[in-house]
Protein backbone atom coordinates (compact mmCIF):
# COMPACT_ATOMS: atom_id res chain seq x y z
CA UNK A 1 0.00 0.00 0.00
CA UNK A 2 1.83 3.48 -0.65
CA UNK A 3 1.16 6.87 -0.39
CA UNK A 4 -0.25 9.25 -2.94
CA UNK A 5 0.94 12.76 -2.97
CA UNK A 6 -2.66 13.42 -2.10
CA UNK A 7 -2.05 11.31 1.77
CA UNK A 8 1.73 12.66 1.49
CA UNK A 9 -0.01 15.92 2.46
CA UNK A 10 -3.08 15.59 4.28
CA UNK A 11 -0.90 12.98 6.32
CA UNK A 12 2.07 15.04 7.10
CA UNK A 13 1.70 15.72 10.58
CA UNK A 14 1.52 11.85 11.34
CA UNK A 15 4.39 11.53 9.08
CA UNK A 16 6.75 13.68 10.19
CA UNK A 17 5.79 11.88 13.96
CA UNK A 18 8.75 9.05 14.48
CA UNK A 19 6.26 7.05 16.19
CA UNK A 20 4.17 6.89 12.90
CA UNK A 21 6.76 7.96 10.10
CA UNK A 22 5.20 7.31 6.57
CA UNK A 23 5.63 3.66 6.73
CA UNK A 24 3.08 3.87 9.87
CA UNK A 25 0.82 5.60 7.93
CA UNK A 26 0.99 3.23 4.87
CA UNK A 27 -0.23 0.59 7.99
CA UNK A 28 -3.09 2.90 8.72
CA UNK A 29 -4.27 3.18 5.61
CA UNK A 30 -3.96 -0.54 4.99
CA UNK A 31 -5.80 -1.22 7.60
CA UNK A 32 -9.47 -2.32 8.36
CA UNK A 33 -11.78 -1.54 11.52
CA UNK A 34 -14.89 -2.48 12.13
CA UNK A 35 -16.89 0.00 14.56
CA UNK A 36 -19.80 -1.86 16.33
CA UNK A 37 -21.71 0.99 17.79
CA UNK A 38 -22.54 4.51 16.69
CA UNK A 39 -23.96 6.24 19.84
CA UNK A 40 -21.46 8.19 22.49
CA UNK A 41 -18.16 6.47 22.40
CA UNK A 42 -18.32 5.09 18.99
CA UNK A 43 -18.87 8.34 17.38
CA UNK A 44 -15.97 9.39 18.83
CA UNK A 45 -14.16 6.59 17.84
CA UNK A 46 -15.43 6.07 14.36
CA UNK A 47 -14.70 10.13 13.73
CA UNK A 48 -11.03 10.30 14.12
CA UNK A 49 -10.11 6.87 12.69
CA UNK A 50 -11.58 8.33 9.55
CA UNK A 51 -9.92 11.18 10.13
CA UNK A 52 -6.31 9.46 10.97
CA UNK A 53 -6.53 7.58 7.43
CA UNK A 54 -8.06 4.01 8.54
CA UNK A 55 -8.09 2.85 4.61
CA UNK A 56 -11.26 0.38 4.87
CA UNK A 57 -13.94 1.35 7.56
CA UNK A 58 -17.24 -0.89 8.49
CA UNK A 59 -19.90 0.45 10.69
CA UNK A 60 -22.77 -1.71 12.44
CA UNK A 61 -25.43 -0.21 14.24
CA UNK A 62 -29.42 -1.74 13.66
CA UNK A 63 -30.77 1.52 15.78
CA UNK A 64 -32.46 4.07 13.35
CA UNK A 65 -30.96 7.81 14.36
CA UNK A 66 -33.39 9.38 16.48
CA UNK A 67 -33.43 13.24 17.93
CA UNK A 68 -32.37 12.30 21.08
CA UNK A 69 -29.34 10.24 19.59
CA UNK A 70 -27.89 13.81 18.43
CA UNK A 71 -27.06 14.86 22.35
CA UNK A 72 -24.50 12.25 23.06
CA UNK A 73 -23.40 10.98 19.34
CA UNK A 74 -21.67 13.77 17.48
CA UNK A 75 -21.25 11.49 14.11
CA UNK A 76 -24.70 12.25 12.95
CA UNK A 77 -26.85 15.11 11.70
CA UNK A 78 -30.08 16.43 12.25
CA UNK A 79 -30.49 15.94 8.43
CA UNK A 80 -29.90 12.60 9.06
CA UNK A 81 -33.13 11.51 10.99
CA UNK A 82 -34.73 8.29 9.81
CA UNK A 83 -31.45 7.29 8.49
CA UNK A 84 -30.23 3.75 10.33
CA UNK A 85 -27.01 5.00 12.98
CA UNK A 86 -24.74 2.94 10.44
CA UNK A 87 -25.75 4.98 7.17
CA UNK A 88 -25.59 7.95 8.72
CA UNK A 89 -21.81 8.01 10.54
CA UNK A 90 -20.78 6.98 7.12
CA UNK A 91 -22.12 9.92 5.65
CA UNK A 92 -19.79 12.10 8.59
CA UNK A 93 -17.15 9.83 8.01
CA UNK A 94 -16.86 10.30 4.39
CA UNK A 95 -17.48 13.98 4.56
CA UNK A 96 -13.71 13.95 6.64
CA UNK A 97 -12.16 11.36 4.78
CA UNK A 98 -13.82 10.41 1.22
CA UNK A 99 -10.73 8.44 0.27
CA UNK A 100 -11.24 5.85 2.85
CA UNK A 101 -13.95 2.89 1.97
CA UNK A 102 -16.40 3.26 4.23
CA UNK A 103 -19.41 0.50 4.86
CA UNK A 104 -22.38 0.13 6.95
CA UNK A 105 -24.58 -2.52 8.13
CA UNK A 106 -27.87 -2.14 10.52
CA UNK A 107 -28.61 -5.47 10.37
CA UNK A 108 -28.75 -6.57 13.42
CA UNK A 109 -27.51 -10.41 13.27
CA UNK A 110 -24.48 -9.67 11.31
CA UNK A 111 -22.13 -8.16 14.25
CA UNK A 112 -20.34 -11.30 14.72
CA UNK A 113 -19.84 -12.48 10.90
CA UNK A 114 -18.20 -8.75 10.16
CA UNK A 115 -15.19 -9.75 12.37
CA UNK A 116 -13.77 -11.83 9.66
CA UNK A 117 -12.05 -9.39 7.37
CA UNK A 118 -11.20 -6.77 9.68
CA UNK A 119 -7.85 -6.31 11.31
CA UNK A 120 -9.48 -4.53 14.34
CA UNK A 121 -12.52 -4.45 16.02
CA UNK A 122 -13.67 -1.02 18.07
CA UNK A 123 -16.74 -2.63 19.91
CA UNK A 124 -19.31 -0.19 21.97
CA UNK A 125 -21.99 -1.70 21.56
CA UNK A 126 -23.73 -5.33 21.01
CA UNK A 127 -23.14 -8.45 21.72
CA UNK A 128 -19.67 -8.04 23.02
CA UNK A 129 -19.10 -12.12 24.11
CA UNK A 130 -19.84 -13.39 20.35
CA UNK A 131 -17.92 -10.57 18.94
CA UNK A 132 -14.58 -11.75 21.22
CA UNK A 133 -15.50 -15.24 20.28
CA UNK A 134 -15.34 -13.87 16.41
CA UNK A 135 -12.29 -12.13 17.16
CA UNK A 136 -10.82 -15.34 18.73
CA UNK A 137 -11.03 -17.32 16.13
CA UNK A 138 -10.65 -14.49 13.40
CA UNK A 139 -6.84 -13.66 15.27
CA UNK A 140 -7.96 -10.49 15.48
CA UNK A 141 -7.53 -7.28 17.50
CA UNK A 142 -10.58 -5.84 19.16
CA UNK A 143 -11.35 -2.79 21.66
CA UNK A 144 -14.07 -3.05 23.93
CA UNK A 145 -15.01 0.42 24.72
CA UNK A 146 -18.75 1.87 26.54
CA UNK A 147 -19.77 4.85 28.18
CA UNK A 148 -22.86 5.35 30.99
CA UNK A 149 -23.82 8.53 32.25
CA UNK A 150 -20.26 10.30 32.61
CA UNK A 151 -18.49 7.12 33.31
CA UNK A 152 -16.74 3.86 31.04
CA UNK A 153 -13.91 1.87 30.34
CA UNK A 154 -11.97 -0.03 28.01
CA UNK A 155 -10.01 -2.96 27.82
CA UNK A 156 -7.83 -3.89 24.63
CA UNK A 157 -7.40 -7.88 23.17
CA UNK A 158 -5.31 -9.23 20.71
CA UNK A 159 -3.77 -12.28 20.19
CA UNK A 160 -2.12 -14.11 22.91
CA UNK A 161 -3.58 -11.59 26.29
CA UNK A 162 -7.09 -11.55 28.20
CA UNK A 163 -10.05 -11.56 26.75
CA UNK A 164 -13.16 -10.12 27.53
CA UNK A 165 -14.73 -13.52 28.75
CA UNK A 166 -11.17 -13.26 31.40
CA UNK A 167 -12.76 -10.87 33.13
CA UNK A 168 -15.62 -12.03 35.52
CA UNK A 169 -19.22 -10.48 34.42
CA UNK A 170 -19.58 -8.61 37.92
CA UNK A 171 -16.05 -7.41 37.68
CA UNK A 172 -16.34 -6.00 34.01
CA UNK A 173 -19.67 -4.42 35.70
CA UNK A 174 -18.30 -2.95 38.46
CA UNK A 175 -15.30 -1.30 36.38
CA UNK A 176 -18.17 0.17 34.21
CA UNK A 177 -17.33 -2.32 31.24
CA UNK A 178 -20.32 -2.74 29.12
CA UNK A 179 -21.94 -2.16 25.81
CA UNK A 180 -23.69 1.29 25.34
CA UNK A 181 -27.64 0.86 24.93
CA UNK A 182 -30.59 3.09 25.27
CA UNK A 183 -29.51 4.51 28.31
CA UNK A 184 -27.89 7.86 28.76
CA UNK A 185 -24.76 9.13 28.40
CA UNK A 186 -22.64 12.48 28.86
CA UNK A 187 -21.70 13.49 25.08
CA UNK A 188 -18.13 14.81 26.14
CA UNK A 189 -17.31 12.00 28.51
CA UNK A 190 -18.65 9.44 25.77
CA UNK A 191 -15.98 11.34 23.75
CA UNK A 192 -12.89 10.62 26.20
CA UNK A 193 -14.27 7.31 26.20
CA UNK A 194 -14.27 6.82 22.22
CA UNK A 195 -10.63 8.61 21.23
CA UNK A 196 -9.55 6.22 23.86
CA UNK A 197 -10.54 3.20 22.08
CA UNK A 198 -9.25 5.41 18.58
CA UNK A 199 -5.55 5.47 20.08
CA UNK A 200 -5.66 2.06 21.23
CA UNK A 201 -6.98 1.13 17.66
CA UNK A 202 -4.30 2.29 16.11
CA UNK A 203 -1.61 1.71 18.65
CA UNK A 204 -2.67 -2.28 17.97
CA UNK A 205 -2.38 -0.82 14.20
CA UNK A 206 0.90 0.37 14.81
CA UNK A 207 2.51 -2.26 16.98
CA UNK A 208 3.94 0.66 18.97
CA UNK A 209 3.36 1.87 22.64
CA UNK A 210 1.80 0.13 25.60
CA UNK A 211 -1.54 -1.20 24.38
CA UNK A 212 -4.35 -1.96 26.78
CA UNK A 213 -4.39 -5.12 27.14
CA UNK A 214 -4.07 -7.27 30.25
CA UNK A 215 -5.12 -3.79 31.72
CA UNK A 216 -8.75 -2.46 32.51
CA UNK A 217 -9.33 1.63 32.54
CA UNK A 218 -11.81 3.03 34.41
CA UNK A 219 -12.64 6.45 33.77
CA UNK A 220 -15.50 8.73 35.86
CA UNK A 221 -16.70 11.78 34.30
CA UNK A 222 -18.43 13.46 37.01
CA UNK A 223 -14.85 13.05 39.61
CA UNK A 224 -12.62 13.18 36.93
CA UNK A 225 -10.64 10.06 38.22
CA UNK A 226 -9.00 7.45 35.79
CA UNK A 227 -8.47 3.68 37.08
CA UNK A 228 -6.73 0.77 36.17
CA UNK A 229 -6.96 -2.52 36.71
CA UNK A 230 -4.30 -5.52 36.12
CA UNK A 231 -6.28 -8.74 34.34
CA UNK A 232 -4.57 -11.78 33.28
CA UNK A 233 -5.57 -14.99 31.05
CA UNK A 234 -8.28 -17.49 32.96
CA UNK A 235 -7.42 -20.50 31.79
CA UNK A 236 -11.12 -21.50 32.77
CA UNK A 237 -12.15 -18.40 30.50
CA UNK A 238 -15.60 -19.79 28.61
CA UNK A 239 -14.00 -17.59 25.24
CA UNK A 240 -10.03 -18.44 25.33
CA UNK A 241 -9.98 -20.92 28.04
CA UNK A 242 -8.18 -24.00 26.77
CA UNK A 243 -6.22 -22.29 23.27
ZN1 LIG B 1 -10.44 -15.18 27.92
Amino acid sequence: MSLTEQDILRYARHIIMPEVGGRGQKRIKAASVLVAGLGAAGSAAALYLAAAGVGRLTLWDPAELTEADLTQAIAHARSSLGQSRAASARGKLLAINPDAAVAASADPDALPDLVAGHQVVVATAGDWEAVQSAVLQAGASAVFAGVQGAAGAALAHRPGTACLGCIPAEERDRAGLRPEGEGCAVAAAGGVVGTVAATEALKLILDIGSPLTDRLWAYDGWTARFRETGVSRRPDCPLCGGD
